[in-house]
């Protein structure tokens, strides 16, 4: 394995016949994927999409892949390619179209119907191609083949890219479900024929690398499933992804053969449910689907919720019915199903969540104790399969953690692929394919661009840094009156706080500080308030962390008494 060193330059020149791999999302996180690739000057992106932020992040909406390299070179771009509809591919294509609306967008049916109900809400009317599974498609010096790829959304496709400098295959998201529900499996002939072409770079799925074996298949979660909907003797409220159609599909079924209504709750559960329907991705009996108030009127034992946070991921809605501020009230003998993976990082915060259901009386079954929910990422057994099909002259492990991307390039190894062909990147690492052979070459920017309400990219780590502290310590205000044009105290200092708690010995240490620090001031003949505020601030700051072990943000105001 080829690990990218931590300190690279910029990278040299895009070579003439070669073609150059820019990840700038979604390597070393699960989350915001955009790869960009370039051949003779132009430019062909595949997938733009967010990354949901940590709680060491708040206030933060999404977080986008960072376009700075990119940014000069718009008129460059020839296509912006979808390999499927969930959030951490598309989220970002409407902050990429604000900078430049006429890039075409490629992608397969459902992909670009959920794209264009959220590019309505941005207000873009955008350039689309459609294509399907099987579909050639030509743009610039990029010739593009689509492959059917089996996900936890329908209509997912792998686009392998052909040009002058050879065959390179991105698979997307993707598992090897032999039995899933739509009957649409990952096209491993298409795979074959590219085995047999030569294929010279594949950039492969690496989220479940770590898990060994294969995946269960989704027609395995139906009797699970079934069971919840035949014992629960009050509502079943289940919580997925809005995009999930097969998971929603397979509730729909149960609630109909139980005799229960379904009603949909969240914005985004109800946009995409009637795209899906529209289309024929989802199938559901009539008068199956009410309003949600309707379904207050009936006995809570014919009763299913269908619901989403506001961004269409699970947690969020599950979090607020657990502290109690949804709608929906969760109440004894109600049952919450988990139609979700847990994703890595999070799991603590659900593991309270589910604690707080279960006190509020609901029974709450999860992937961890029934066979409810199965991964949309193909496992190491079927990772090796694909090796071993696509036979890959170089791999570069993506959509993972840098655990995962190790795990998936040990497979490739063991699977004949030459160490110093396997690359191990990170998100800016530069990548070029010259002749046949991958080498990582440089680096560009590559910073998290946060989203936070109207504003994108203002919010930097320094903004977050203050909110952590905020919440760890509160803030205190000193007011201090000095003698004007003076660095003398006219009165006591003042405290005001906000959510931060002092003895007042601690803060009579600071005072005493303060006085000390303001005695060497008037020695220095400082008397600048900018800069006095800064070291009352400073010296009260200090005298806590000593005193207290408390370290608030301290904002320091010098007035003129
Ligand atoms: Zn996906
Ligand atoms: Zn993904």
């Amino acid at each position: 394995m080829h690990t990218a060193p931590r300190d690279l330059a910029r990278p040299p020149a895009a070579p003439r016949q070669g073609l150059r791999i820019t990840p700038l999302g979604g390597i070393g996180e699960i989350g915001r994927n955009m790869t960009v690739f370039e051949h003779e000057g132009k430019l062909l992106v595949v997938d733009c999409g967010v990354l949901f932020p940590e709680d060491t992040q708040p206030g933060i909406d999404v977080i986008l892949p960072d376009f700075t390299s990119i940014e000069g070179r718009l008129d460059d771009i020839e296509a912006i390619v979808l390999t499927h509809g969930h959030e951490d591919h598309i989220g970002g294509v409407p902050y990429l179209l604000k900078q430049r609306p006429d890039i075409p967008v490629v992608g397969s049916e459902l992909t670009l119907a959920f794209l264009s109900a959220k590019l309505v809400e941005h207000g873009i009317k955008p350039v689309l191609a459609r294509v399907e599974a099987g579909d050639r498609h030509t743009t610039g010096p990029f010739s593009l083949e689509f492959i059917a790829v089996n996900h936890s959304i329908p209509d997912g496709l792998a686009v392998a890219i052909r040009t002058a400098a050879g065959l390179v295959l991105h698979t997307g998201d993707f598992r090897m479900d032999q039995f899933p529900l739509d009957g649409r499996l990952t096209d491993l002939r298409a795979f074959g024929r590219l085995g047999e072409e030569g294929l010279d770079l594949l950039l492969v799925d690496s989220t479940n690398a770590e898990i060994p074996g294969f995946n269960i298949s989704e027609t395995e979660l139906t009797s699970a499933i079934d069971q919840v909907f035949a014992t629960t003797p009050g509502r079943v409220i289940v919580s997925s992804f809005a995009s999930h159609v097969h998971r929603i599909q397979q509730t729909l079924d149960a609630s109909h053969a139980h005799g229960r209504k379904v009603a949909f709750v969240g914005r985004s559960m109800v946009r995409n449910m009637r795209i899906a329907r529209e289309l024929g991705y989802l199938t559901v009996p009539r008068g199956l689907v009410i309003d949600y108030a309707k379904t207050r009127n009936l006995a809570p034992n014919k009763v299913t919720l269908i619901c989403t946070g506001s961004q269409g991921e699970p947690m969020a809605a599950l979090a607020r019915m657990a502290n109690e501020t949804h709608e929906v009230r969760v109440s004894d003998g109600d049952t919450v199903l988990l139609a979700s993976s847990l994703i890595p990082g999070n799991e603590s915060a659900i593991y309270g969540i589910i604690n707080k259901l279960t006190d509020l009386g609901a029974n709450v079954v999860h992937k961890g104790n029934a066979r409810v929910h199965v991964s949309g990422h193909a496992s190491a057994g079927e990772l090796v399969y694909c090796y071993n099909i696509l036979r890959p002259r170089n791999v570069m492990p993506v959509h993972g953690e840098p655990k995962h991307l190790r795990a998936n390039g040990a497979l490739a190894e063991r699977t004949g692929v030459p160490a110093d062909n396997v690359l191990i990147t990170r998100d800016g690492v530069v990548v070029d394919l010259v002749d046949g052979v991958a080498r990582i070459v440089g680096q560009v920017e590559h910073d998290l661009v946060f989203v936070d309400g109207q504003t994108v990219g203002h919010v930097t780590e320094n903004t977050l840094a203050d909110r952590r502290q905020l919440s760890a310590a509160g803030v205190l205000t000193v007011l201090a009156f000095l003698k004007s044009g003076t660095a003398e105290l006219a009165e006591p200092l003042e405290y005001l706080h906000r959510g931060s708690v002092h003895g007042q010995d601690s803060l009579d240490n600071a005072s005493r500080a303060v006085e000390k620090a303001l005695a060497d001031a008037t020695r220095n003949k400082t008397t600048s308030g900018e800069q006095l505020e800064e070291i009352i601030a400073k010296a009260v700051a200090r005298s806590l962390a000593r005193s207290s072990r408390r370290e608030p943000m301290v904002i320091a105001v010098v007035l003129d008494a």
